[in-house]
Protein backbone atom coordinates (compact mmCIF):
# COMPACT_ATOMS: atom_id res chain seq x y z
CA UNK A 1 0.00 0.00 0.00
CA UNK A 2 1.19 3.44 -1.08
CA UNK A 3 0.81 6.66 1.28
CA UNK A 4 1.21 9.88 -0.56
CA UNK A 5 1.01 12.83 1.45
CA UNK A 6 1.26 16.81 0.03
CA UNK A 7 2.28 19.05 3.41
CA UNK A 8 4.63 22.50 3.36
CA UNK A 9 6.62 20.55 5.59
CA UNK A 10 7.64 17.11 4.29
CA UNK A 11 10.40 16.79 6.63
CA UNK A 12 8.03 16.63 9.43
CA UNK A 13 5.94 13.90 8.10
CA UNK A 14 9.43 11.87 6.81
CA UNK A 15 10.84 11.60 10.03
CA UNK A 16 7.71 10.70 11.56
CA UNK A 17 7.14 8.13 9.59
CA UNK A 18 10.46 6.51 9.25
CA UNK A 19 11.07 5.49 12.95
CA UNK A 20 9.43 1.89 14.79
CA UNK A 21 7.30 -0.68 13.04
CA UNK A 22 6.13 1.45 10.20
CA UNK A 23 9.84 2.40 9.48
CA UNK A 24 10.50 -1.88 9.13
CA UNK A 25 7.40 -2.13 7.41
CA UNK A 26 8.77 0.30 4.76
CA UNK A 27 12.07 -1.31 4.47
CA UNK A 28 10.15 -4.33 3.54
CA UNK A 29 8.49 -2.70 0.91
CA UNK A 30 4.93 -3.82 2.65
CA UNK A 31 4.33 -0.39 2.78
CA UNK A 32 5.80 2.98 0.71
CA UNK A 33 5.77 6.81 1.65
CA UNK A 34 5.44 9.23 -1.15
CA UNK A 35 6.06 12.79 0.54
CA UNK A 36 5.35 15.80 -1.65
CA UNK A 37 5.99 19.32 -0.83
CA UNK A 38 3.85 21.50 -1.75
CA UNK A 39 5.40 24.25 -2.38
CA UNK A 40 7.37 22.69 -5.52
CA UNK A 41 4.55 23.06 -7.53
CA UNK A 42 3.76 26.83 -6.92
CA UNK A 43 4.33 29.07 -10.24
CA UNK A 44 5.03 32.28 -7.55
CA UNK A 45 8.91 33.46 -8.26
CA UNK A 46 9.30 33.75 -4.28
CA UNK A 47 7.71 30.02 -3.91
CA UNK A 48 4.54 31.51 -1.63
CA UNK A 49 2.01 29.07 -1.48
CA UNK A 50 -0.70 31.02 0.85
CA UNK A 51 -2.23 34.53 0.52
CA UNK A 52 -4.51 36.71 2.53
CA UNK A 53 -8.15 35.43 2.74
CA UNK A 54 -10.70 37.79 0.48
CA UNK A 55 -13.09 39.35 2.83
CA UNK A 56 -10.67 40.28 5.46
CA UNK A 57 -9.89 38.27 8.34
CA UNK A 58 -7.05 36.83 10.47
CA UNK A 59 -4.39 34.63 9.17
CA UNK A 60 -3.49 33.17 5.54
CA UNK A 61 -5.28 30.80 2.99
CA UNK A 62 -3.14 28.00 1.12
CA UNK A 63 -4.17 29.10 -2.52
CA UNK A 64 -5.34 26.92 -4.63
CA UNK A 65 -3.02 26.48 -7.74
CA UNK A 66 -0.80 25.05 -6.22
CA UNK A 67 -1.93 22.28 -4.19
CA UNK A 68 -4.40 21.03 -7.53
CA UNK A 69 -0.86 21.20 -9.31
CA UNK A 70 0.93 19.00 -6.92
CA UNK A 71 -2.16 16.57 -6.74
CA UNK A 72 -2.31 16.15 -10.56
CA UNK A 73 1.30 15.29 -10.60
CA UNK A 74 0.85 12.71 -7.82
CA UNK A 75 -2.33 11.69 -9.61
CA UNK A 76 -0.71 11.13 -13.34
CA UNK A 77 2.15 8.62 -11.41
CA UNK A 78 -0.58 6.64 -10.11
CA UNK A 79 -2.89 6.34 -12.87
CA UNK A 80 0.61 5.48 -14.78
CA UNK A 81 1.41 2.75 -12.54
CA UNK A 82 -2.40 0.97 -13.45
CA UNK A 83 -3.55 1.84 -10.52
CA UNK A 84 -7.09 3.53 -10.67
CA UNK A 85 -7.86 6.93 -9.28
CA UNK A 86 -7.21 7.63 -5.33
CA UNK A 87 -9.65 8.95 -2.62
CA UNK A 88 -7.95 12.02 -1.38
CA UNK A 89 -7.86 12.89 2.13
CA UNK A 90 -8.25 16.54 3.33
CA UNK A 91 -7.27 16.54 7.04
CA UNK A 92 -9.38 19.25 8.29
CA UNK A 93 -11.46 19.49 11.89
CA UNK A 94 -14.52 20.16 9.85
CA UNK A 95 -14.84 16.37 8.58
CA UNK A 96 -16.15 13.69 10.02
CA UNK A 97 -14.52 12.07 12.33
CA UNK A 98 -11.61 9.32 12.42
CA UNK A 99 -12.16 6.00 13.66
CA UNK A 100 -11.40 2.54 13.65
CA UNK A 101 -14.00 1.14 10.34
CA UNK A 102 -13.31 4.07 8.62
CA UNK A 103 -9.90 2.89 8.89
CA UNK A 104 -10.82 -0.30 8.10
CA UNK A 105 -12.22 1.12 5.10
CA UNK A 106 -9.20 3.33 3.99
CA UNK A 107 -7.14 0.37 4.51
CA UNK A 108 -8.49 -1.61 1.71
CA UNK A 109 -7.09 0.72 -1.46
CA UNK A 110 -4.21 0.35 -3.24
CA UNK A 111 -2.99 4.17 -2.65
CA UNK A 112 -4.15 6.63 -0.59
CA UNK A 113 -3.56 10.62 -0.47
CA UNK A 114 -3.21 12.87 2.22
CA UNK A 115 -3.78 16.65 1.80
CA UNK A 116 -2.28 18.24 5.08
CA UNK A 117 -3.49 21.90 5.33
CA UNK A 118 -1.83 24.94 7.51
CA UNK A 119 -2.38 29.04 8.02
CA UNK A 120 -6.26 29.38 8.59
CA UNK A 121 -6.70 26.13 5.54
CA UNK A 122 -7.37 26.07 1.73
CA UNK A 123 -9.10 27.33 -0.75
CA UNK A 124 -12.40 25.99 -1.10
CA UNK A 125 -12.41 25.73 -4.59
CA UNK A 126 -8.89 23.38 -4.52
CA UNK A 127 -11.29 21.20 -2.09
CA UNK A 128 -14.09 21.13 -4.08
CA UNK A 129 -12.07 19.90 -7.17
CA UNK A 130 -9.89 17.54 -5.96
CA UNK A 131 -11.07 16.00 -2.47
CA UNK A 132 -12.82 12.73 -1.92
CA UNK A 133 -13.04 12.97 2.25
CA UNK A 134 -12.57 15.34 4.85
CA UNK A 135 -11.34 13.68 8.31
CA UNK A 136 -10.90 15.37 11.20
CA UNK A 137 -9.08 13.16 14.15
CA UNK A 138 -11.10 14.93 17.07
CA UNK A 139 -12.75 18.23 18.13
CA UNK A 140 -9.91 20.22 18.46
CA UNK A 141 -7.94 22.61 16.40
CA UNK A 142 -4.24 21.92 15.27
CA UNK A 143 -2.21 24.02 13.78
CA UNK A 144 -1.63 21.80 10.62
CA UNK A 145 -2.75 18.49 8.93
CA UNK A 146 1.03 16.61 9.18
CA UNK A 147 0.03 15.50 12.38
CA UNK A 148 -3.42 14.00 11.87
CA UNK A 149 -2.22 12.67 8.66
CA UNK A 150 0.40 10.90 10.49
CA UNK A 151 -1.88 9.59 13.05
CA UNK A 152 -4.29 8.27 10.34
CA UNK A 153 -1.40 6.87 8.38
CA UNK A 154 -0.10 4.80 11.64
CA UNK A 155 -3.80 3.16 12.01
CA UNK A 156 -4.51 2.06 8.39
CA UNK A 157 -1.12 1.09 8.03
CA UNK A 158 -1.05 -1.21 10.95
CA UNK A 159 -4.40 -3.22 9.81
CA UNK A 160 -1.83 -3.48 6.49
CA UNK A 161 -0.90 -7.57 6.26
CA UNK A 162 2.83 -8.02 7.32
CA UNK A 163 2.78 -4.74 8.88
CA UNK A 164 2.71 -6.26 12.10
CA UNK A 165 4.49 -8.83 13.38
CA UNK A 166 2.71 -12.69 13.58
CA UNK A 167 0.66 -12.42 16.92
CA UNK A 168 0.74 -9.16 16.95
CA UNK A 169 -3.02 -9.24 16.09
CA UNK A 170 -5.11 -5.99 15.48
CA UNK A 171 -7.93 -8.52 15.95
CA UNK A 172 -7.87 -8.67 19.70
CA UNK A 173 -7.41 -5.10 20.04
CA UNK A 174 -8.85 -2.56 21.40
CA UNK A 175 -12.50 -1.29 19.48
CA UNK A 176 -12.31 -4.81 18.02
CA UNK A 177 -16.19 -6.18 18.72
CA UNK A 178 -16.60 -2.70 20.28
CA UNK A 179 -14.86 -3.70 23.23
CA UNK A 180 -11.76 -1.64 24.93
CA UNK A 181 -9.02 -4.33 25.70
CA UNK A 182 -8.67 -6.31 28.24
CA UNK A 183 -5.68 -5.54 31.28
CA UNK A 184 -2.13 -6.59 30.06
CA UNK A 185 0.24 -7.74 32.57
CA UNK A 186 4.38 -8.76 32.15
CA UNK A 187 7.24 -9.57 34.85
CA UNK A 188 7.47 -9.53 37.57
CA UNK A 189 4.67 -11.64 39.09
CA UNK A 190 4.43 -9.20 42.04
CA UNK A 191 5.05 -5.86 41.77
CA UNK A 192 5.19 -3.54 44.55
CA UNK A 193 2.53 -5.83 46.59
CA UNK A 194 0.87 -5.92 43.39
CA UNK A 195 0.27 -9.45 42.33
CA UNK A 196 -0.57 -10.74 38.50
CA UNK A 197 -4.41 -11.85 38.59
CA UNK A 198 -4.15 -15.89 38.97
CA UNK A 199 -6.27 -17.04 36.09
CA UNK A 200 -3.28 -15.57 33.53
CA UNK A 201 -0.72 -17.95 35.72
CA UNK A 202 -2.82 -20.83 35.35
CA UNK A 203 -1.90 -22.06 31.70
CA UNK A 204 -5.49 -22.62 31.09
CA UNK A 205 -6.32 -20.99 27.69
CA UNK A 206 -10.24 -21.14 27.83
CA UNK A 207 -10.12 -19.92 31.47
CA UNK A 208 -8.14 -16.84 30.64
CA UNK A 209 -10.17 -16.25 27.04
CA UNK A 210 -13.29 -15.86 29.20
CA UNK A 211 -11.43 -13.86 32.15
CA UNK A 212 -10.19 -11.27 29.44
CA UNK A 213 -13.29 -11.33 27.45
CA UNK A 214 -14.80 -10.50 30.92
CA UNK A 215 -12.88 -7.80 31.80
CA UNK A 216 -13.10 -6.46 28.45
CA UNK A 217 -17.01 -6.18 29.68
CA UNK A 218 -16.54 -4.83 32.40
CA UNK A 219 -13.65 -1.96 31.60
CA UNK A 220 -15.72 -0.89 28.68
CA UNK A 221 -18.82 -0.40 30.30
CA UNK A 222 -16.91 1.71 33.12
CA UNK A 223 -15.26 4.08 30.50
CA UNK A 224 -17.19 3.87 27.26
CA UNK A 225 -21.11 2.39 27.62
CA UNK A 226 -21.46 3.39 24.41
CA UNK A 227 -19.73 1.27 22.93
CA UNK A 228 -20.97 -1.83 24.94
CA UNK A 229 -24.40 -0.67 23.58
CA UNK A 230 -23.28 -2.36 20.48
CA UNK A 231 -20.67 -4.98 21.57
CA UNK A 232 -20.68 -7.92 19.55
CA UNK A 233 -21.13 -10.61 22.26
CA UNK A 234 -22.22 -14.08 22.68
CA UNK A 235 -25.42 -15.36 24.38
CA UNK A 236 -23.30 -16.35 27.33
CA UNK A 237 -21.49 -13.29 27.46
CA UNK A 238 -24.74 -11.10 27.53
CA UNK A 239 -26.05 -12.80 30.32
CA UNK A 240 -23.09 -12.02 32.38
CA UNK A 241 -23.11 -8.73 31.40
CA UNK A 242 -26.50 -8.57 32.51
CA UNK A 243 -25.45 -10.14 35.95
CA UNK A 244 -22.43 -7.74 36.35
CA UNK A 245 -24.72 -5.11 36.17
CA UNK A 246 -27.66 -5.71 38.31
CA UNK A 247 -24.59 -7.09 41.09
CA UNK A 248 -23.39 -3.06 40.73
CA UNK A 249 -27.18 -0.95 41.06
N1 LIG B 1 -9.48 27.64 10.01
C1 LIG B 1 -9.71 26.22 10.05
C2 LIG B 1 -11.08 25.92 10.65
O1 LIG B 1 -11.51 26.67 11.52
O2 LIG B 1 -11.69 24.92 10.26
C3 LIG B 1 -8.65 25.51 10.86
C4 LIG B 1 -7.31 25.56 10.23
S1 LIG B 1 -6.09 24.71 11.18
C5 LIG B 1 -5.40 25.99 12.11
C6 LIG B 1 -4.86 24.36 9.99
C7 LIG B 1 -4.91 22.98 9.39
O3 LIG B 1 -4.69 22.02 10.43
C8 LIG B 1 -6.20 22.54 8.74
O4 LIG B 1 -6.30 22.99 7.41
C9 LIG B 1 -6.11 21.03 8.83
O5 LIG B 1 -5.39 20.48 7.73
C10 LIG B 1 -5.33 20.81 10.12
N2 LIG B 1 -6.17 20.41 11.27
C11 LIG B 1 -6.40 21.15 12.38
N3 LIG B 1 -7.14 20.51 13.25
C12 LIG B 1 -7.42 19.29 12.74
C13 LIG B 1 -8.17 18.17 13.18
N4 LIG B 1 -8.81 18.15 14.33
N5 LIG B 1 -8.23 17.08 12.36
C14 LIG B 1 -7.60 17.08 11.18
N6 LIG B 1 -6.88 18.14 10.70
C15 LIG B 1 -6.79 19.23 11.45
Amino acid sequence: MKFHVMTLFPEMVEHGLNTSILGRARQKNIIAFDVVDIRDYTLDKHRRVDDYPYGGGAGMVMAAEPVVRCYRAIEEKILASGCKKPRVIYLTPQGQTFHQELAKEFATEEELVFLCGHYEGIDERAIETIVTDQVSIGDYVLTGGELPAMVMIDVIARLVPGVLNNGESPEVETFHDNLLEYPQYTRPEIFEGKKVPEVLLSGHHAKIEEWRRRQSMIRTDAVRPDLIEQANLTKKEWEFYKNYKESQS
